[in-house]
């Protein structure tokens, strides 16, 4: 028997982080320039700490494309490093200098904003380059550094006449990865995961209108007015706002800066949000965002602009399920938190413990919110509740949390227009709508015009008929009946709502018994009984001559097996379908 251990050198790791580190090699220019917001809000907090004797002034990150010499460069303003920190922190892999940062300066530094966390970001730079350089001066007073590798374990580490303080990572873009070179590819790049990362990132340059120009208005002898060109100038081209609208107080933000905002994260949307929720917590974990209802049609419309998820202003993903509940990631807006574990997989998450508080702490302000809204301006709800109640209808089936909040602002609306939380319904039908159990009967309609003549009858009566047309709606009354003691739902074209609602006086036909005969033969006549049920029933209404209406039970035991829910049970296969004829 042999024994022995088995060799990783680090020649063979190479490779790997080449190949698995992150399957998206495009986030090599995040993680890069995350490392050069990194040096900046570090050396920010050591002039402010008085731990660095130089001026921090403004600085900025700037990218540069260097087709001809195929190189890509991301230069920072930040600390810098001598080349005994390239040593300790580069030629270290897996060793993070950004975790040794908030380590040593704990709590003055737990909101600086730092991203880094692995010690393994720098390196993605290697799935795109063949060679990466780091020319790098540290704002202590050392010389520069100069370090090269070419992605074999060997780097070369030589002194530098850089003078400027800052760092200056040089990738010679692999022949693979050309793409990398292309303006508008870098553009597209830095749209998605820099546009609100809190350092100024330059690249390259564009003329805007010269503001300290006034253009002269001229007029020639007929009168003509001319006015001059406006004078353009050429500046810093910045792709990114660094203060975005969630990192501010909201008592600081106006109902216009968040409609801003959210043109500003969804360029293409042209709808204005209906309301927004500006989440802000640091205990027990960190969260900031806004959340906007956007106006939602009734056909739950697949959308692309979702919920964006970011860890300290640096976009992560648009993928946020697990992180929302489902019925909240129909909303739009942004999420950012430093404490969501995102280098595991989607099924851990959801089992994950401060991932769970999020989720459930986001459910909570968003019913908050809705309530406020429903309690300061019920008018203003309403009319909005076409577009939300999708959102909220869903919320109740899924999350039982939220169904016990929002059964408070939850809107019935009535075919007339009239809107009724679930107790204003109740209040007003509990004396007339009940059946012989003294079960509420609750009738509503799906099709105001389809229903019309059934909605009319009911309401000659005095019934009030809601309109609950949602798509989600069947389960919706399924959860109420079973939430709520001693309720029942019923669709006006269901079971006529006389032999359901319990009335003091007997309710008479006009016909007699001898006509009630001959026109039960002749049904039986027209009618296959094998295949159709047909009861004579009674109605004393003058809204129609008579109706034909299908009871509710039938009718729900066929919803169910046309959605698979199991009302074969019931051998419906065989049993004739069962309506009643109700005559005046
Ligand atoms: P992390 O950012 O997770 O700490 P990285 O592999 O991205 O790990 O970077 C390793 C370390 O290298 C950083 O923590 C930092 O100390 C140093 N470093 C990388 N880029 C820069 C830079 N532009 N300026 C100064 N230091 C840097
Ligand atoms: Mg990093």
């Amino acid at each position: 028997m042999t024994k022995g251990n088995i060799n990783v050198s680090v020649e063979n790791i190479f490779p790997l982080i080449k190949k698995f580190l992150y399957s998206d090699h495009e986030i090599f220019l995040r993680e890069l320039i995350s490392n050069a917001t990194d040096a900046t809000l570090k050396l920010k907090h050591l002039t402010n700490v008085g731990d660095a004797k130089v001026e921090y002034g403004n600085p900025q990150i700037e990218i540069k494309i260097d087709k001809d010499g195929k190189k890509l460069h991301i230069i920072d303003q930040g600390l810098g490093m001598t080349a005994e920190e390239v040593e300790k922190y580069i030629n270290q892999v897996a060793f993070s200098g950004a975790e040794e940062f908030l380590d040593k300066y704990k709590d003055s530094a737990k909101d600086s904003g730092i991203i880094g966390h692995f010690g393994l970001g720098f390196y993605s730079a290697f799935m795109v380059a063949e060679k990466v350089e780091i020319i790098t001066k540290s704002h202590q007073d050392a010389p520069a550094a100069h370090w090269t590798c070419d992605g074999s374990p060997e780097f070369t580490l030589e002194a530098s006449d850089k003078t400027d303080r800052g760092t200056e990572i040089i990738l010679h873009i692999a022949e693979d990865s050309t793409e990398f070179l292309e303006e508008g590819r870098i553009t597209s790049l830095l749209e998605k995961y820099n546009k609100f990362m809190p350092i100024p990132i330059k690249f390259g340059t564009k003329e805007v209108n010269d503001p300290d120009f006034t253009p002269k208005t001229t007029k020639d002898e007929d009168g003509k007015e001319t006015t001059e060109p406006h004078k353009q100038i050429t500046v810093d081209n910045i792709i990114n706002n660094p203060n975005p609208a969630w990192t501010k107080q909201p008592a600081d933000l106006e109902d216009q800066n968040y409609k801003d905002f959210y043109r500003e994260l969804y360029p293409m949307q042209f709808e204005e949000p209906l309301f927004n929720i500006h989440l802000n917590v640091d205990y027990p974990f960190n969260l900031t965002g806004i959340l906007y209802f956007p106006k939602m049609s009734n056909d739950m419309q697949i959308q692309k602009d979702k919920i964006q998820l970011y860890q300290n202003q640096v976009f992560v993903t648009d993928n946020v399920e697990g992180i929302v509940p489902e019925f909240l990631t129909m909303l739009r807006g942004v999420i950012d938190s430093p404490d969501i574990p995102l280098n595991v997989s989607r099924s851990y998450l959801q089992a994950d413990g401060a991932v769970k508080k999020i989720s459930s702490y986001i459910t909570r302000k968003v019913a908050d919110k809705l309530k406020s809204l429903f309690n300061n301006s019920r008018e203003d709800f309403e009319a909005k509740w076409n577009d939300i109640k999708i959102v909220i209808e869903y919320g109740m089936l899924s999350e039982e949390k939220f169904f016990e909040k929002a059964d408070a602002f939850a809107l019935y609306p009535t075919v007339d227009g009239t809107y009724y939380t679930y107790e204003e319904l109740f209040n007003k039908i509990k004396a007339k709508q009940t059946d012989k159990d003294d079960k509420l009967v609750i009738l509503y309609a799906s099709d105001k015009d389809a229903q019309h003549s059934y909605i009319e009858s009911a309401k000659a009566k005095g019934y009030e008929v809601l309109l609950l047309d949602s798509p989600i709606i069947s389960h919706l009354i399924q959860k109420l009946e079973s939430t709520k003691e001693n309720i029942t739902f019923a669709r006006v074209d269901g079971d006529h709502i006389d032999n359901l609602i319990k009335k003091d006086e007997t309710t008479i036909s006009k016909l007699d018994e001898d006509q009630k005969k001959a026109l039960d033969e002749l049904l039986k006549e027209v009618i296959p009984a094998e295949k159709f049920m047909v009861q004579l029933e009674a109605m004393d209404s003058d809204a129609s001559p008579f109706i034909i209406t299908q009871p509710e039970f039938m009718r729900r035991m066929k919803e169910m097996q046309a959605t698979g829910g199991g009302g074969g049970m019931f051998g419906m296969g065989n049993m004739p379908e069962m309506y009643n004829l109700i005559v005046n």
